[in-house]
């Protein structure tokens, strides 16, 4: 663990900028110091090993689910979850509603949208949607929030391939609040930026960063 990394990424973010320290493969020893430290929002990408820490670790810690999530897990990360970052299904958007009312919860949610160059990230495109956003059935859902739009930029030296990838998620971002968010105070994040490349994302507004290999090392 990079404890003066994590201090002076800390120290880099604008004030409206959170970060999530993503602990996968990391174990709970190393997540404990990091909380010892102060840092409460930590992300994870599976939802066993999420469920598993959580039991483990404080309770006041903020978990956001930041990986692919198949629809038969969400049940496992339902009753604590407090984000989850990359939904791009209607379907999965419908058993994160059914599991939140198990719980008496509403989930708040990001869409995640296929931005980078490469073909082996989960998302949706715009059109995808506009397609999901007009059904019907979204509308009906009483435990689920949307709160924003997650991304991930192409893994590449091209920092102005990155910087254009991350400029198009802040438009999406725009688009959906204009045109079906207006109303929600609570449609206000984009979560973008990672290791490599947060510093462009706070760039391009990104206001929630993923940090996992400055702050715990390679993994
Ligand atoms: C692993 C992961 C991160 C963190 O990546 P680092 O390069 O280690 O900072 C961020 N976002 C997602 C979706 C991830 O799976």
């Amino acid at each position: 663990m990079d404890l003066n990394r994590y201090f002076s990424i800390l120290k880099s973010l604008p004030e409206e900028v959170r970060l999530v320290a993503v602990s996968k493969t990391k174990s709970v020893e190393e997540i404990n110091l990091l909380y010892a430290h102060g840092q409460r929002i930590f992300g994870e990408n599976k939802a066993q090993e999420l469920k598993e820490k959580y039991e483990l670790l404080p309770k006041d810690i903020e978990w956001h689910f930041i990986g692919h999530l198949q629809t038969n897990k969400v049940k496992y990360i339902a009753p604590f979850v407090s984000m989850i970052h990359a939904v791009d299904s209607l379907p999965l958007l419908a058993e994160i509603d059914k599991q939140a009312a198990k719980h008496h919860r509403t989930i708040p949610c990001l869409l995640q949208f296929h931005i980078a160059q490469e073909d082996t990230k989960f998302g949706l495109n715009l059109e995808e949607c506009d397609i999901l956003l007009s059904n019907p059935q979204f509308g009906v859902f009483k435990n689920v929030e949307i709160h924003g739009v997650m991304g991930m930029a192409t893994y590449t030296d091209n920092t102005t391939q990155i910087k254009q990838e991350f400029k198009t998620l802040a438009t999406i971002f725009h688009h959906l609040k204009s045109n079906y968010f207006k109303d929600k105070d609570y449609f206000t994040e984009i979560s973008m930026g990672m290791t490599d490349d947060y510093l462009l994302a706070i760039e391009e507004g990104s206001t929630l960063v993923r940090i996992g290999s400055a702050i715990f090392g390679t993994r």
